[in-house]
């Protein structure tokens, strides 16, 4: 057995030999190999490091709050919730320091103070410690970048909602408008702070949007045709320059929506095998035949824009009486306007026995429409 003592580096009071250990936490000479004495430890302890005041800008539109260069969302409820959140941004524990709790009591001392009042308690060296101290939060209301920008109607991006030969349908603009609030949304959840939408206009052709940012119209642009087909093109404006020299570009994205949707009946220019049914305007032009229940599809050249007029949609559609289903080919039905009996073809998706069916009365004349699109 080594019967070794030890004695305090600072003052040469005994002290337990903890050498091997690991135990020598002298905090002026990190590294000693010997432990200072509890009476040398606790005339330098500083349990808790605390700043004289806290200077805090908080944007008085949002709640924002300034932190190093930046302005970060803290979810703070008023005034006092955002002192408490800085006040323990700021402090510091001393690292021995174990069970470390802690109380504070806001005193609101006058509009723009509060008076934080906290109370630390914790074990250090197997003694308990605690401390007061007294934080004065001094609180600057400002305006942060994103509000400043809001409100004064900044865009970088413009999406342009519109569609070929046609007006976009109701339903695409306010999916357009959803889908805008939905990726800005996304942005902002991932603390994006200069994600938002700064204006929606209808126009008499489609819909404009104006955004925050060039890839938040990128986005909404790319999902509306991922949703509904069409194409997107992109134009950039040199709108100014940013302290470097580099040009600042406003992107403009306009997207065209295809002229058929689904549900529409297409008459073909160029073809003398009736109506089709649209089912999809994703890429080629896909649809169905109304005279026979055969596929379409259009040719790689013709896209989502075969030549074609419109003869009516799917909702036009009205339910009429089966006379007699006459063959495979042929049916015959009460004319919905006229209310005579008229034989028209008769598409395989036509039971053998039905009672009534979906027509469709047109400039191209009657067809039986599928019951499911
Ligand atoms: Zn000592
Ligand atoms: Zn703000």
């Amino acid at each position: 057995m080594n019967e070794s003592r030890a004695f305090c580096p600072r003052c040469g009071d005994p002290v337990p030999d903890r050498r091997g250990e690991g135990g020598a936490n002298d905090p002026l000479r990190p590294g000693a190999e010997v432990d200072i004495c509890d009476s040398c430890y606790f005339d330098d302890f500083e349990f808790i490091d605390a700043p004289d005041r806290i200077d805090v800008r908080v944007c008085a539109q949002c709640g924002a709050v300034h932190r190093g260069r930046r302005w970060v969302d803290v979810g703070a409820q008023d005034y006092t919730d955002v002192a408490i959140e800085e006040v323990s941004e700021a402090l510091a524990v001393h690292v021995d320091v174990d069970d470390v709790a802690w109380q504070v009591e806001p005193e609101e001392v006058g509009p723009n103070t509060v008076r934080m009042h906290c109370y630390f308690t914790g074990t250090v060296r197997d003694t308990p410690v605690e401390e007061q101290v007294m934080i004065p939060v001094k609180i600057a209301r400002q305006t942060c970048t994103r509000c400043g920008r809001i409100a004064g109607d900044y865009y970088a991006s413009i999406v342009q909602i519109r569609a070929e030969g046609r007006t976009p349908t109701t339903e695409e603009l306010e999916r357009a408008k959803v889908i805008a609030e939905e990726i800005v949304a996304d942005m902002e959840a991932t603390g994006d702070r200069n994600a938002f939408i700064t204006k929606t206009t209808e126009t008499d052709d489609g819909l404009n949007m104006r955004v925050s940012t060039n890839k938040i119209g990128k986005k909404i642009s790319n999902k509306m045709v991922e949703e509904f087909g069409g194409t997107v093109n992109d134009a950039e404006t040199l709108v100014t320059e940013d302290e470097d020299g580099n040009g600042v570009y406003r992107v403009t994205f306009a997207v065209r929506l295809p002229p058929y949707i689904p549900g529409d009946v297409i008459d073909l220019t160029d073809d003398d095998e009736g109506p089709v049914l649209v089912s999809s305007a994703h890429g080629n032009l896909k649809g169905i035949r109304l005279r026979t229940g055969e596929r379409y599809e259009a040719s790689y050249e013709e896209g989502n824009a075969p030549d074609a007029r419109k003869l009516g949609e799917r909702g036009d559609a009205v339910e009429t009486t089966v006379v007699t289903v006459e063959d495979e080919r042929s049916i015959q039905v009460l004319d919905p306007e006229t209310y005579q009996a008229k034989t028209i073809s008769r598409p395989d998706y036509v039971d053998d026995d039905p009672d009534t069916v979906p027509v469709l009365k047109s400039r191209a004349g009657l067809h039986v429409l599928p019951d499911d699109v």
